[in-house]
């Protein structure tokens, strides 16, 4: 047996859509490939205003400029998430304040936030870890209560959902990843979404290098100029045609990992009966989208030798985040705080294989593994 970890799917129908792309001679950005899938976005999955980004991380840093980050402004974020969460903010001079996690789910503990709140703080940032939603209601009434604004990392959470509604629809901005370990990928590549009328104009400005070249190709106004801070946020169209044909396999691919992860929780759900270890918590007020899977072994000498244990049986698993907030980065200008929970996650969180491809009967052999590790038998 030799399973990755990963493996990107492919649709079939990348090749035809970039090669529509190319026939159609214009391959910059924002081209016919992009407004396609920010229709799709926007009609088809009920996204206000959509933008496609080169990246989650591109996303981020279009949001930080929005909600007008200045140095020494205060964010508030999970510990357990990826950098770019952090850098984004960080790059234009905020000051990172990490939360800790529930003790139950790496997700932001919404109990948490408000102690954290000082007159600096202008942004909670939320990650959906696995795509399982954080507390939106709490989270949203603390930043509404404070004059804070909301950003979703929803960089996992493509197709989930907190009580019915989309993720990625609740902040006043939101971001998302197309990279290749994602659900839908275009190797890299992302979104950014905006919720807040108030920035769509500026939005669109920032995208575009600082111009309003948008309103110009769209006939508003007789010439471009340069109005504001920008950058080169847009991807190509060639990766927009990519990412569109995995867009209208949506469907097909959610319903694939959701059965995978379906049959991993089920199917381990004995072992966490049994006290060996804890499996993901979905609360009542969210949905699972097969993004990740993954157990939380009882310490983390336990998870590298089942780690070598799998690998020895030819089965890639990974561990996760490292606490944020005992990196050397963040430590260089700040000191040490406890995050208990966040460092149980890191220190004891383990993901198994989960792609497209995966079939059922190795995933079952996977299972087996873990089930025959935690019993020795
Ligand atoms: C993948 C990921 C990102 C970064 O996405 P890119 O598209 O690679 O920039 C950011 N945040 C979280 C939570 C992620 O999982």
């Amino acid at each position: 047996m030799n399973i990755p970890f990963n493996k990107p799917y492919m649709t079939g129908d990348e090749l035809y859509y970039i090669k529509d792309a190319v026939a159609r001679g214009k391959i910059s950005g924002n081209g016919y490939y992009t407004q396609k899938c920010h229709d799709f976005f926007e009609n088809k999955m009920g996204y206000r205003n959509c933008l496609l980004t080169s990246s989650c991380t591109d996303a981020l840093e279009m949001a930080a400029i929005l909600v007008g980050i200045e140095p020494g402004d205060e964010v508030i974020m999970p510990s357990f998430t990826f950098v770019s969460t952090a850098n984004a903010f960080v790059l234009r001079g905020a000051k990172v304040v990490f939360a800790d996690s529930y003790e139950d789910n790496p997700n932001i503990d919404a109990s948490n936030i408000e102690s954290l709140i000082t007159s600096k703080t202008k942004v909670i940032v939320v990650v959906h870890y696995a795509g399982i939603s954080c507390d939106m209601d709490t989270i949203m009434d603390i930043a509404s209560r404070h004059g804070l604004f909301v950003v979703e990392d929803a960089a996992q959470a493509i197709d989930s959902y907190y009580n019915g509604k989309p993720l990625g629809t609740i902040g006043h901005l939101a971001a998302f990843s197309f990279h290749e370990t994602k659900n839908i990928i275009s190797g890299e590549g992302g979104m950014l979404v905006v919720n807040d009328e108030r920035f769509d104009k500026r939005a669109e400005i920032i995208w575009e290098k600082g111009t309003n070249r948008s309103a110009f190709f769209r006939g508003e106004i007789d010439k471009y100029s340069w109005v504001d801070v920008g950058s080169s946020f847009l991807p190509s169209d060639v990766t927009a045609a990519f990412l569109f044909a995995q867009l209208e396999n949506l469907q097909k691919i959610q319903s694939r990992r959701k059965k995978i992860w379906n049959n991993y929780f089920f199917k381990l759900k004995e072992l966490e009966e049994e006290g060996f270890v804890r499996l993901p918590v979905v609360p009542d007020f969210a949905t699972a989208n097969g993004h990740l899977f993954y157990l939380v072994c009882a310490n983390n000498n336990e998870r590298g030798e089942l780690i070598s244990f799998l690998k020895e049986n030819g089965v890639h698993a990974v561990f996760h985040y490292l606490s944020l907030h005992k990196s050397p980065f963040h430590l260089q200008n700040s000191i040490l705080n406890t995050l208990e929970h966040c460092d149980n996650f890191a220190d004891r969180l383990l993901r198994l294989p989960l792609y497209y491809e995966l079939d059922i009967e190795d995933q079952d052999k996977i299972i087996n593994l873990v089930i025959s590790f935690f019993r020795r038998i």
